[in-house]
């Protein structure tokens, strides 16, 4: 079926409308009309080709909520006029170790929701788009109790701090977490945080997101990251970080704020190497892990509790029209905290 979408056709970091081509609805399919879409950092390192990795034209979007207009006669779990959700990945084996453990965001079969390529050979596009048809495993419900427009970030920028918070024992309250670099990412992993009752510190490099950010997101604490003296003032005072800054930088100043044994986990993905000096490291028998987005499973889990606490993101809705302004705004760090794109027009 053909579809309208916005791509991205190279690497100036703007969209354009685009009729793309879908496969019909699938025996293990769901097709979903889309209502909304949220903006993540990662859109606009694949539109750029940040990573060199950009297959053009490139349709992003991979925090994708909407309402189901068809389903495969496999598919059980759905029904038309679900409300639902997809994330980064559309396709895995389903059939490998990891897989089986539900872990299949590991899956070296792995494909994401735009910029892949789907084992019939054909490219993925994402949720900048009408329409998706996606295999049903990688569709999540939404719960009744959270707006669609809101919720649309947590299937990428939600899951992908959560994960690695279950993972290392972040769900218990009583840790302290450091969060580098409110945008999209950091500022749901401070609600998280709050919510699971960790003591919060943002490290940011913008001094004027601080008021918000101890007001709105009930942050604890407050670091400029630029400023050493602050930096040295909490050395060794953290438990853990999760690191969000899309761009280099050293981890070496990060890792000093780790008490001893600490855990720093790495979600973001700038095109440069960062920066590992090994002393903050082995003086602190400090662990630097990376985690990418997470599984159905867990992403489901993080659904529901967001639906139990409601738990939704702080978002800017932007018109089909107003898109390239707002990637424009989102590359010069300009968004409190996730741009969501209004693609039903609901809001119009
Ligand atoms: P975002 O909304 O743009 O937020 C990034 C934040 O980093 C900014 O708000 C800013 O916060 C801080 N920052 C510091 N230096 C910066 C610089 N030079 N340029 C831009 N921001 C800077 O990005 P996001 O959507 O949260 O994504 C963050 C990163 O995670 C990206 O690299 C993205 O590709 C990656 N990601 C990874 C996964 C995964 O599965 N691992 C999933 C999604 C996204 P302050 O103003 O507070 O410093
Ligand atoms: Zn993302």
């Amino acid at each position: 079926m053909e579809v309208a979408g916005w791509a991205a056709m190279n690497e100036s970091g703007k969209v354009e409308p685009f009729i793309l081509k879908r496969r019909e609805n699938g025996v293990d399919d769901v097709t979903i009309k889309v209502q909304y879409c949220g903006m993540c950092h990662t859109d606009l390192h694949f539109m750029k080709n940040d990573w060199g990795i950009t297959m053009y034209p490139v349709v992003p979007g991979h925090e994708v909520t909407g309402v189901v207009t068809e389903v495969g006669t496999n598919v059980s779990g759905f029904k038309v006029g679900d409300r639902v959700g997809v994330g980064c990945i559309v396709e895995a084996c389903l059939d490998c170790d990891l897989c089986h453990r539900s872990e299949e965001n590991y899956c070296d079969k792995l494909v994401l929701t735009y910029n892949g390529i789907l084992s019939d050979g054909s490219v993925t596009y994402g949720g900048y788009s009408e329409t998706l048809v996606v295999h049903s495993k990688f569709v999540a419900r939404i719960p009744d109790s959270l707006p669609l427009d809101a919720a649309a970030p947590l299937l990428c920028a939600g899951i992908t701090v959560f994960s690695p918070m279950k993972q290392h024992g972040m769900l218990q309250s009583g840790g302290s977490l450091g969060v580098v670099g409110l945008g999209g990412l950091g500022h749901i992993a401070v609600k998280f945080g709050k919510a699971f009752g960790l003591r919060v510190t943002v490290i940011s490099t913008s001094p004027a997101k601080e008021k918000e950010a101890r007001e709105s997101l009930k942050a604890d604490d407050f670091i400029v990251s630029t400023d050493q003296k602050q930096m040295q003032a909490k050395t060794r005072s953290l438990d853990y970080i999760i690191d969000t800054v899309p761009a280099k930088h050293s981890l070496g100043p990060l890792l000093d704020l780790l008490k001893v044994k600490g855990v720093l986990v790495l979600v973001a993905a700038p095109d440069q190497p960062i920066e590992l000096p090994s002393f903050p490291l082995i003086f602190g028998r400090r662990t630097v892990s990376g985690s990418i987005s997470g599984s159905m499973k867990v992403t489901q889990e993080m659904l529901d509790l967001c639906g139990e606490h409601n738990i939704t993101c702080d978002i800017e809705l932007v018109s089909t029209d107003g898109i390239n302004e707002a990637l424009a705004r989102l590359a010069r760090n300009d968004v409190r905290y996730r741009f969501v794109i209004d693609i039903g027009g609901d809001s119009n």
